[in-house]
């Protein structure tokens, strides 16, 4: 990176590493598709688009640009030596962002999985394609064991209505036979 850009450069650099940072999550997608989860794509009726949505896991995954979200300790994320608080402002901004973004996700009852871009180089894929897959499973295991538990309350409520109503026709017939008898 030159050390002065013009507004055009900078945006036409950022365009450059955003489409760049696009490759490790066709990595993820195709390895997940392959461990047999299905998902859908850029999901704009969700807050931030996620990259990777699992509704049937009420899952959603973002990959991370280690340099553009500010991957903590990571030696993709150094902070340019010029026009070093233009940098460090805007990451600190997406960051703001990004947390904005999974405390309204959770909110909507959905689990954030992050994936840092560094952690799909080669050498470290398989290890995070199994982190994230078992990640994701854990969250389809947590989500019906609450639908069977709504399930089990809602079938408790009514069987305690049926009981109920049971009781009172019983009582009505019994007071019916004591006080309307010819
Ligand atoms: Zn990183």
């Amino acid at each position: 990176m030159s050390d002065i850009l013009t507004p055009a450069q900078r945006h036409a650099n950022m365009a450059a590493i955003r489409s760049a940072s696009t490759k490790p999550e066709v990595t993820l997608r195709r390895a997940l598709w392959r461990e047999g989860f299905r998902y859908r794509m850029n999901d704009k009726r969700l807050p931030g688009t996620p990259d990777i949505v699992l509704p049937k896991y009420r899952t959603v995954i973002f990959v991370h640009g280690c340099f553009w979200h500010g991957h903590k300790d990571c030696k993709n994320y150094t902070v340019p030596k010029t026009n070093t608080d233009f940098w460090t402002a805007k990451i600190a901004r997406n960051q703001e962002r990004d947390q904005d973004t999974w405390r309204q996700l959770e909110a909507k009852g959905w689990s954030v999985i992050i994936v840092w871009e560094c952690e799909l180089k080669k050498g470290r894929l398989q290890e995070t394609v199994r982190a994230t897959a078992s990640a994701i499973r854990r969250n389809g295991e947590i989500l019906r064991s609450a639908q069977d538990d709504r399930r089990k309350a809602r079938e408790e409520y009514w069987q305690a209505r049926r009981e109920q109503k049971a009781r009172e026709e019983s009582l009505k017939a019994e007071l019916d036979a004591k006080y309307h008898k010819k």
